[in-house]
């Protein structure tokens, strides 16, 4: 199949008025931190549509546990995640470049190479199951100015966040998503997933990165979902002065220690899942009123 009959649905787009440069998409290059549920779709995704390169970041095998999710098939458990998804991908689509990197993102031997790739990518997708790591995926996308996608899912599977952070210009995770730290401080990962919430996760996601990449249509700053009672809440996140990541101060070490021990008296040391499940209470009662 040429590259005429690949792209032309998604080119289609244009008849309906909108002025979408599809081409553009082979100029880019994104880094995916974590090819597991979300990562592994938003990584097919972008294949599909005619992503110029894909970096890929991940240390686990395919696990039997992983097959209740989209992508991984069982035959591949034991495999290398990176090396299954650069192997499907490249049959899926040979035009898109793909670099696989199985090794544990927040190494210090791989230091200077994840700056490498943030720094030349346009946009990176955090993609990971614990806060350490989103933390210091944060810190470094902040450091380098570069704009960076951070999904979630709650530990129940039943809801969960997409949040294009734009260095300085709105919240960082630092500022907003350490909401997570009740639940996830010592980097346990997701205890439960569905299928259909990770694929919501991991479609928002990659449709937030055709718009940043290709500048069309409106992007939310943090889009926030209950599956349980089908609440979708845009909120607008304004980026915290104070931030210890972002802010405009310069903060010691123990100054940062303090600030997440704040962040976590602030928000009652509550989970994610608490959050959204009393935004979902709080809808209830606004309709029953
Ligand atoms: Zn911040």
């Amino acid at each position: 199949m040429d590259s005429t009959n690949r792209y032309t649905r998604l080119k289609s787009l244009s008849d309906f008025g909108y002025d979408i440069n599809w081409e553009k998409l082979s100029e880019k290059k994104v880094l995916i931190i974590g090819v597991g549920g979300v990562g592994s779709i938003v990584a097919e995704m972008l294949a599909r549509c005619g992503i110029g390169e894909l970096n890929i970041i991940d240390l686990d095998i395919v696990e039997e546990v992983n097959l209740n999710r989209l992508f991984y098939l069982k035959e591949q458990i034991g495999e290398p995640k990176v090396e299954v998804v650069k192997k499907i991908l490249s049959t899926v689509n040979p035009g898109v470049n793909i670099n696989s990197f199985m090794t544990d993102v927040c190494s210090n031997e791989f230091e200077g190479k994840l700056d490498e790739l943030i720094k030349q990518c346009n946009l990176t997708f955090s993609c990971l199951d614990n806060l350490p790591a989103r933390l210091y995926i944060n810190q470094k996308c902040v450091a380098l100015d570069k704009a960076y996608v951070d999904t979630g899912a709650t530990r129940s599977g039943l809801g969960g966040y997409i949040h294009l952070v734009l260095p300085r210009k709105n919240a960082c995770y630092s500022c907003t998503g350490s909401l997570d730290l009740g639940s996830k401080e010592k980097g346990e990962s997701c205890t439960a997933s569905l299928p259909s919430t990770i694929a919501i996760i991991a479609s928002i996601a990659t449709e937030i990165s055709l718009k940043h990449l290709l500048e069309f249509g409106k992007i939310p700053d943090y889009i926030g979902f209950n599956a349980l009672d089908d609440v979708y809440i845009h909120q607008k996140t304004p980026r915290d002065p104070n931030c210890y990541v972002c802010g405009d101060k310069r903060y010691s070490k123990t100054e940062k220690e303090s600030s997440l021990k704040q962040i976590q008296s602030i928000t009652e040391g509550k989970s994610v899942d608490e959050l959204i499940e009393e935004l979902g209470e709080e809808k209830r009662r606004i309709e029953d009123e």
